[in-house]
């Protein structure tokens, strides 16, 4: 047991003292000054042992000044630092046992030499109850520190910005979000995001690198690769892309030539920009077959693919989808590839999470390539991976850097590795398994208010509200929903009759309310609301009544 000690001018005396009876104990300590009674800044001592507890390098501290008051507020900035300023006994041992008080603050002038060899004894030998309410409370505690800190610096710098992040933290937090492409990342993931690892340029890969001084981001980038491979049972990953389009550029260019042909998901039928619309790079450099749904089931039509691969003789075929709620059939896609002897590409983008859960079939082993994004289901920072089967290693990695892309985001391949980790603990599995479970009580709770769900239910994280016998399109429905505070996207539905910008239908996911921890009750009780709006889009009444209930919902499940 190691504990550090620190006093100033005023406490320098008393600190000597504490020295010598926990010498007399045979604990080791760890004296970080004042070393006399010359004046000095109380701060700089409180943030010395606060910092050595904080960081977890002692096991406790113990600060003295004149009043101890100083130095308890300072040693409480840090974080894990619960300092308490006692002066009896009595007061000491319920700091230990209540409060799990981990450094004691001491008042030179307030406490006499026996005073404080008895409150050390008592604090000494008194250890936290650890369970109960007092346990509940500590952890209350640390939710108000992760919640509570503000952006200091940025408050300085640019009033403007700040009050942006504010907003925008008040946005999400007293609405519910059901853009199936979004979630929450951990605050362990924004700390990473948000750190040094910003400034560091580190073009090439770990231990190939054009600059000097990447020892570090080594590590972190190693440690990306590593876990991602891990956690998709991969062969090869390169974490560099900056997004999910560039990890499908990447593929594209590393096996295609301008013309050649793709064989993907049309965006009307849930594919991707980046699987050959015309607008896209994709489609505008390759030549683009488009599968899509059957129209009874609207579920993937397998045996076209099939043909259409026979017919047309692709390069490369594409699967996964960014409005697809059905499970995909990796194996049959692969055995359509192999007949053609095409590559199978799976961007895996939206399900990426389900399949770290466990919840979904993991692409990998059928497929010559798997990319995602990192920020949807996944639930990391934004943005891209290419996962690979180690033949095509050098391929990849050297048509993202120098063939796409310059330095590699050091910060957001941190958070990439947090992400990672955080996907690989049990609870993530079961975080996976209650997305599914909320979007199938949403899709039932609408089906059940008279809303037709595309393909009649959902295998994942996201469903399709087929609007079009409502009498409204998708975006009127998103725009009232969205001023019931109710967030969602118009939706192309399969063999829509409006346009891209109108659409017939909407598009919900429950992978960023599931992060809030809501549950099936508060799924049900989302359809209904979702349900009353888009009947009434133009009805003040009812969507001011929603937005009451959707905001005090809201509010009643913080953010992460
Ligand atoms: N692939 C799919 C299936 C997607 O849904 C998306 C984004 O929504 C992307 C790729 C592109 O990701 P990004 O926006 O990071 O470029």
């Amino acid at each position: 047991m190691k504990i550090a000690l620190g006093a100033d001018h005023g406490g320098y005396h008393l600190k000597e003292h504490i020295k010598n009876c926990l010498e007399e104990r045979k604990i080791d300590v760890v004296d970080m000054g004042c070393a006399d009674t010359e004046a000095v800044d109380y701060p700089e001592y409180a943030c010395k042992v606060a910092g050595q507890v904080s960081e977890g390098r002692v096991y406790q501290g113990i600060l003295v000044c004149t009043t101890g008051i100083g130095m308890s507020i300072t040693a409480n900035r840090f974080a894990r630092v619960r300092a308490a300023l006692c002066t009896t006994p009595d007061m000491a041992a319920t700091a230990r046992s209540h409060n799990d008080a981990n450094i004691l603050a001491l008042g030179g002038s307030i406490v006499s030499r026996e005073t404080a060899t008895e409150i050390l004894d008592v604090w000494l030998k008194t250890d936290f109850t650890g369970r109960g309410r007092h346990g509940r409370r500590i952890e209350q505690i640390k939710q108000c520190t992760l919640t509570q800190v503000d952006p200091v610096a940025l408050y300085d710098s640019d009033p403007e910005i700040h009050t942006v992040l504010r907003s925008e933290q008040r946005r999400e937090s007293l609405s519910l979000n059901l853009i199936a492409s979004e979630n929450y990342s951990s605050r362990a993931i924004r700390e990473a995001q948000g750190s040094v690892l910003t400034d560091k340029y580190a073009e090439g890969y770990p231990g190939k690198r054009w600059y000097n001084g990447c020892i570090h981001v080594d590590t972190a980038e190693q440690l990306a690769i590593d876990r991602a491979r891990e956690l998709f049972a991969a062969e090869h990953a390169n974490v560099q892309p900056h997004c999910g389009s560039t990890a499908n550029m990447v593929v594209y260019f590393s096996q295609l030539k301008p013309g050649d042909t793709i064989l993907a998901m049309s965006l009307d039928h849930g594919g991707h920009l980046t699987h050959g619309h015309p607008a896209n790079f994709s489609g505008r450099l390759f030549n683009i077959v488009p599968y899509g749904v059957q129209r009874e089931s609207e579920r993937i039509d397998y045996d076209e693919i099939a043909r259409l691969a026979d017919e047309h003789r692709p390069r490369l075929i594409v699967a996964g989808a960014s409005a697809y709620p059905r499970i995909i059939d990796f194996p049959r896609l692969r055995e359509i590839a192999d007949n053609v002897h095409a590559l199978l590409m799976v961007d895996m983008a939206h399900i990426a999470g389900l399949v770290a859960g466990g919840c979904h079939p993991n692409p990998v082993p059928d497929s010559d390539f798997v990319t995602s994004t990192t920020h949807k289901t996944l639930r990391g920072p934004r943005g891209g991976l290419v996962l690979s089967r180690k033949k095509y290693a050098a391929e990849i990695n050297r048509h993202l850097f120098p063939g796409l892309q310059g330095g590699p985001l050091m910060h957001i391949i941190a958070a990439k590795a947090v992400c990672f980790q955080e996907a690989r603990q049990k609870d993530f599995k079961e975080y996976a398994q209650q997305i599914i479970r909320n979007a199938q009580t949403l899709a039932f709770s609408l089906s059940s208010h008279k809303v037709r769900i595309v393909s009649g239910g959902t295998d994942n994280h996201l469903l399709l509200a087929d609007l079009s016998s409502m009498g409204v399109t998708g975006k009127k429905a998103a725009e009232a929903l969205d001023r019931a505070g109710i967030t969602v996207n118009k939706n192309m539905i399969p063999f829509d009759t409006r346009s891209p910008m109108i659409t017939s239908g909407i598009r919900l996911g429950t992978a960023a309310l599931t992060t809030r921890g809501m549950k099936e009750p508060e799924m049900e009780k989302i359809g209904e609301w979702i349900a009353a709006v888009i009947r009434q889009p133009d009805h003040d009444k009812t969507i001011a009544a929603v937005a009451e209930k959707a905001r005090a919902l809201a509010a009643a499940f913080s953010l992460p």
